[in-house]
Order: structure tokens, then sequence, then C-alpha cells
């Protein structure tokens, strides 16, 4: 057997490079502890700069109140720090940092330079550490606060350079981060560079709200609602967006607590529990929220990036939370409308209409179903107290006005399922909504072939900067759709649209691409589709049913709908003997 390997205390510069292993995970992380040190010094102004996704140079300069010369080698050196002294304020900490981890970490694996001055001092000093070997103290020129430099990240740890992305997304990364930030600290003077370049500038004392201006869509940002919410010592504020306004992935909910951007599953849960029944499963509300608990409720120190905490006593924070969006939705909906109802969900419906507006007869009646000749005759309607519409008694005429070829229609169950029989043979229960979508789907297929319609008076759609490079990316896909577009600064001009659009709904259709809320326009399309999309609970008549079955029994994969559930479940009359265990 090998005999044992001495136990030996690390090095102070490895332990500083395996302890970077946690903290700096890429550039969006040091850009992260960068400006956090900024904000923990008092700084009223920062300004953040990043050359090649980070890579080659991020600088963070400060006004705060920078660093005495004498502690400037200190602030290097893993576990210094000036935040905390003892275990106790470990527990009610009040600063973004107080691990003394971020400095050392950094500058074990790159070329960093830290440079500060103090008021009372007229000189500033600087101090260089390569790759974790500190270097000589040297004056400086600074006038006020603080600047690091961070160079060659990296290039002493190959693996992790290998791991980053494009600089383009490393970029990205770290305007996110900023961005993040900065929503929480709206008294601080704040500029992200890329090179020379300004790419964005939150100015002091501007609002949650015109802060989002500058980097969220104008139809987002235009319909957000506010958040205030008090409760036992907690509160919770900030703006959420409204249901209708939903996007597939959850890139814009930002989550703060005691002013730290986290991330976390019961908040995330919370919301989403908020806007239950007015969300699809895969859709994403927008939601920027700063909880404030007292700080003995939140442990922060769980993790060295800091971007995760735990709660002493989740259900509470849950239910703070659930309460606290539910107020602000329910402020926006009339308690005596259904929040679904409202009618700015369906004024945003485009491109295609609700099925009672439907003209009918829209259907062509197909050889194969025979007749969908509508129905006049009032039907009993849903104020009867079993949620089943019957069919009123029958003579001939009317039984045929109820049939779409071997299908008899026998009417609406639960205001959701519309019920039929196939010939003697079969039962079958259409679920309403997905039969619409899949109606509304299958018209998407035919923006394909209906060609491309000129307008004879262009049309034009403002765009924000953040929506240029998004219809830039789909361009392309626009035009195979029939779309003519020409850009001019700021605003989209439309001359020619898709054959099976209005105007007025290809403008809509557009400005939905532009703020980039679905991955493809296959996506937006469903996405789309769904919402306008007759609801479970809505009341159909009978000839509004028809319509609707007969669109859809024309449609192809018509047993599912966009989004893979089953559209149709039947029933034969030997399944339903073997149900009843009639049969042996
Ligand atoms: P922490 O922030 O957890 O204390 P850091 O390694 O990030 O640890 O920083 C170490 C120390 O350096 C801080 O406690 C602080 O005293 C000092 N420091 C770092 N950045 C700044 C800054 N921009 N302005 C003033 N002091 C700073
Ligand atoms: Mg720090």
């Amino acid at each position: 057997m090998a005999s044992p390997r001495a136990i030996r205390v690390l090095p102070p510069d490895l332990q500083n490079q395996i302890a970077a292993g946690e903290v700096v995970e890429r550039p969006s992380s040091v850009v992260k502890e960068l400006i956090e040190n900024s904000l923990d010094a008092g700084a009223s102004f920062l300004k953040v700069r990043i050359d090649e996704g980070g890579i080659r140079l991020i600088s963070v300069i400060d006004d705060g109140h920078g660093i005495p010369p004498q502690e400037l080698a200190l602030a290097v050196t893993r576990h210094a720090t000036s935040k905390i002294n003892s275990l106790a304020d470990l527990s009610r900490i009040q600063s973004l940092g107080f691990r003394g981890e971020a400095l050392p970490s950094i500058a074990s694996v790159s070329h960093f330079r830290l440079t500060s001055k103090i008021e009372s001092i007229l000189e500033a000093a600087s101090i260089e550490v390569r790759f974790g070997s500190v270097g000589e103290q040297a004056p400086a020129v600074l006038a006020k606060g603080t600047r690091v430099e961070v160079r060659d990240l990296f290039s002493n740890v190959p693996a992790r350079l290998k791991f980053l992305k494009t600089p383009s997304t490393e970029t990205r990364r770290c305007q996110d981060i900023f961005e993040r930030i900065g929503l929480a600290h709206l008294d601080v003077d704040m500029e992200f560079c890329v090179g020379e370049r300004s790419r964005l500038r939150f100015f002091k004392d501007q609002n949650l709200r015109q802060r989002l201006e500058l980097i969220w869509p104008p139809d987002i940002t235009n319909s957000l609602l506010a958040v205030n919410y008090d409760r036992q010592g907690s509160s919770v504020s900030g703006l959420i967006g409204l249901p209708s306004m939903a996007q597939p992935r959850p890139d814009r909910i930002y989550f703060y607590v005691n002013g730290r951007p986290v991330s976390d599953r019961i908040l995330l849960r919370s919301l989403r529990e908020a806007f239950k029944g007015q969300l699809l499963s895969r859709e994403y509300p927008q939601a920027v929220l700063f909880l404030t608990v007292a700080p003995e409720e939140v442990d922060v120190n769980v993790h060295p990036a800091k971007n995760e905490v735990r709660f002493r006593d989740e259900s509470q924070v849950f239910s703070l939370v659930l309460g606290a969006v539910k107020n602000a939705l329910g402020q926006a909906a009339p308690e005596h409308e259904p929040i679904f109802g409202r009618p700015e969900d369906y004024s945003r419906i485009m491109v295609m209409d609700p099925i009672k507006s439907l003209n009918l007869p829209i259907h062509e009646p197909s050889a194969r179903y025979g007749s969908a000749t509508p129905h006049s005759k009032p039907v009993e309607s849903s104020a009867s107290p079993v949620p089943f519409i019957p069919k009123t008694p029958t003579h001939a005429a009317e039984e045929s006005s109820l049939r779409l070829g071997d299908l008899t229609y026998l009417g609406q169950f639960h205001e959701t399922y519309l019920v039929l029989t196939r010939g003697r043979d079969e039962l079958w229960l259409v679920d309403q909504h997905a039969a619409h979508e899949r109606i509304l789907f299958a018209k998407r297929r035919r923006l394909n072939e209906a060609g491309s319609r000129p307008l004879a008076v262009p049309l034009e759609l403002p765009l924000h900067a953040s929506q240029v490079s998004t219809l830039e990316s789909r361009w392309q896909e626009l035009l195979d759709l029939g779309f003519s577009l020409s850009l001019s600064p700021q605003r989209l001009i439309i001359s020619a649209v898709p054959g099976v659009l209005t105007p007025g709904q290809a403008k809509e259709f557009l400005s939905e691409v532009a703020s980039n809320r679905a991955d493809s326009l296959d996506d937006l399309w469903a996405m789309l589709s769904c919402r306008a999309a007759v609801k479970a609970g809505d009341v159909l008549a009978p000839d509004e049913a028809l319509s609707l079955l007969a669109q859809w029994l024309d449609c192809p994969e018509r047993d599912y709908c966009p989004h893979g559930r089953p559209i149709v479940l039947r029933w034969s009359a030997s399944d339903l003997e073997r149900l009843f265990k009639r049969a042996r």
C-alpha cells in the first residue's frame, strides 16, 4: 500500500485560484464583483468598460470612498474585508460583499491593477498583481475613488478560456449583470461602455420604469403594473408585466432580496402561482421585484458568487410574493370581470379573430362532412344549473343542422368540451380551445402559400433601438412570409404584407416579432394562436360550435394541438361497455 502523502497548507496563489473557480466563472462575474465593490464604497458614479468580451480588459471606475494606501495589499489578500468583523455581522449583512474573496480571486487569474485614492491623502496609489503574484505598490494619478483594471482574464487557465462564448455573447452577459444591478441602484449614475463607446447610461435618479425603458421594448414597458405591498415588516415592490405580454423565456424576471440580485426557485414559483390560470405552462411574465426582509430572515452566505439566498421561513416568503403580485394584478382587473376576459387581452389579439367574430358560415362545406348550415334557434344557455347545453328537442330539419357528415353535435359540456357522436358507434369529446388553436395554427401554414399583397399606402412602425437588431435577425424569414420591408432609422416601413393578414394584423405581428417575444416565428404564431383562441369557459352557441368543428375537421394533424396535447377523446360503444364493465 502506498504511504500517505504529507498534508500541507496550499500556497496563497493556489488557494486563490481554487477560490476563483467558484467566484469568477466568466467575465460577467468579474463585472458583478467589481460593481458591487464600488456600490459598497458609496459610489454615486461608476463606469464599466469591456474590451473583447472582457478577455482583453474589464475596468470599473468609481467615485467611492477609496482604499487607504496602506490597505491596498490587504484588499488583494484572501479573507481580508472591511465589511464584517464578527459572526454577528454576518447575520445582518447590509453590504453586497463580505467574503473578502473577489479581488484576490480575480487577481489570481488575470493581470490585475488596483488604483485608489482616499480623500484625506493627496496622492493615489496603485498595486499590480500578475496571475496571483503581488507586485510593488507605486504612486499613481487618480482624482477620486477607485479604478480596477483586469487584463488577460484566464490566460493562465486555458480550460476556463475555452469554455467562454464569443466576445459579443460575453459582452452581452456583462451588460445583463450591469443592468440587473443598475435597476436596484437608482441613486447611482452608471455607464456601460464597450471599448471606447458608451453602450448604456443609467442616469442618477431615474425611476425604475425609466431605466427599464432603456433596456426593454416599449410594448412591454408601457404595460407594466406597479407592485407595492407591505406585510409584517417585509415588503415587495417593483413592476410586473401584464399576463397578455407573457413571453416564452424567463429572461425578464429579476428578483432582488435586500437589494441583492438573486435567482431563487421559491420566488419564481410564487410569481408563477400568482399568474396561475393566466399563463400557459411555457409562458413567463416580466417582473422586477424587490423583496425587503429583516436581514436575519435571510442567509446570503450560501454560495461564493452570492446570487443565491436561503430564507429562514420559505412559506412566508412564498405567500408574501404571491400576495404582492396577486394584489397588483387584481388592481389591473376589476373584481367583477374574470381576469382573462379583460378587453385589453383581446385588443392585443392579432392575426386572427376569436371565433365569435368569425363571419358565419365561414366554412365552405366540405364534401366529407356535409353541410354546416348555421343553426339559429336559441338554445338554453349556460344559465342552466347543469353545465351541459342540451340539444333542444328535435324535428328532422334541426337534427340535420347539427350534423357534420356522420358527426352529430350534442352540445357543450362544462363550457370547455364539445360533445359529438359519430354514426351510432362513437362518442367524441373535443377540447374547444385546443381545436381552435389547431385551426389558427393551420392558417399559419397557409400564410406561406397565400403570397404577398402590396399596400397602396405603406405602413410605418416606430422602433425602439432594442428592436432593430431583433428584426434584422429575422429579416429573411419575414421576406419569405411575404412582407416587403425597409428600415429607416427608428422606423420600419412596410410596403407589402402576406396575403392572409390585414394591414393592422401584419403591423401587430411585426411589432411582436420586433419585441422578440418568441424563439421563432412558428413559436410566436403558436403563442398568438393560443391567446386568440376560444378559451375553455367560453360559451359557444351551437352555430359557433359547428363552425369551429367544421374548420377543425379540415385541419391537418387535427388530433393534437400545436403544443402536443390531445384535442379529441373518442370512445366506441365497446369501449364504454368495457368501462361500465358490461363486457366480459
Ligand atoms: P469584499 O467585497 O467581500 O469585502 P473584495 O475582495 O471584493 O471583498 O474586496 C476587498 C476589500 O477591498 C473590500 O472589503 C473593500 O474594503 C476594498 N475595496 C474593494 N473594491 C473597492 C472599491 N471600489 N472602493 C473602495 N474599497 C474597495
Ligand atoms: Mg467585493
